[in-house]
């Protein structure tokens, strides 16, 4: 569905951020990229979304390559750290927005937008700002924004990173229903080790530019490829 075929990235032409990546991922799969700070996780994120091109090497969407596509016609949902949310806007506009955007019709655009808050819980909301709701709810919004055109793929990066431990893991519960629901392929970054572990499918463990085990949860918890996979994933556990 998503393949990164000897994908190279250098930003100032010499240090190599992401190193001959190469990476096949499954429809309605849940792959999460985990990983210290500075591991290439997010580079490798934003040439997916188009916002960055690889120095060298292929990326295929559906099998074909991804940069015949502008980003806008990728047709793949994005939720990040930082919302990112209209804050003049209510809710509900804001989830107007990227169906306007693909030029949908009033009433179309008035079931997607009931359906994905009823999805995050938000359905009494719609008429509220961004600043009148609590961070979590932020993040429900910009969760629905990113769901609400019907995605095929959805990016997540760090969406979770600004909450507090409850509200993450209730959240990391929520994300994870919504993916079985909808089986949409979600690409997710974090560095949090127990995060990864609770969510994915698969995960693929970064360092230095280069994936260091491609695994199951629980094949990386029992058999570590290396030291650096061990030590990483035993952190915090
Ligand atoms: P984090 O979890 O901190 O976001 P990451 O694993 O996502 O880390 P990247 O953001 O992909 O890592 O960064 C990989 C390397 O590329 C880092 O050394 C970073 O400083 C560098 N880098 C990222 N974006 C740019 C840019 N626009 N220009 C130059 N260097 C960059």
């Amino acid at each position: 569905f998503v393949k990164f075929s000897e994908v190279q990235k250098t930003y100032d032409g010499e240090t190599l951020v992401v190193k001959n990546l190469n990476l096949d991922i499954a429809q309605g799969e849940f792959l999460t990229m985990l990983g210290p700070s500075g591991s290439g996780k997010t580079t490798t994120l934003m040439m997916l979304a188009g916002f960055e091109m690889p120095t060298q090497g292929w990326i295929l969407l559906e099998g074909r390559a991804i940069e015949t596509t502008p980003p806008h016609k990728r047709n793949i949902g994005m939720v990040f750290q930082n919302y990112a949310l209209f804050p003049h806007m209510t809710v509900e506009e804001n989830l107007a927005f990227p169906l306007k955007v693909r030029k949908l019709g009033r009433a179309e655009i008035e079931i997607k937008i009931r359906r994905a808050l009823d999805m995050v819980r938000l359905g009494t909301y719609a008429k509220r700002r961004p600043a009148q709701l609590s961070g979590g709810q932020q993040q429900r919004v910009a969760l629905a924004r990113a769901l609400v055109f019907d995605p095929k793929l959805v990016l997540m990066d760090e969406p979770l990173g600004a909450l507090d431990k409850q509200l993450r893991e209730q959240m990391q519960l929520e994300i994870k229903h919504i993916h079985e629901d909808l089986g949409v392929t979600v690409i997710y970054v974090t560095h949090d080790q127990s995060e990864a572990l609770t969510m994915s499918d698969r995960i693929a463990v970064f360092n230095d530019g280069v994936i260091q085990q491609l695994a199951t949860p629980a094949e990386l918890y029992e058999r570590p490829q290396n030291a650096f996979v061990a030590q990483f994933i035993g952190e915090n556990n």
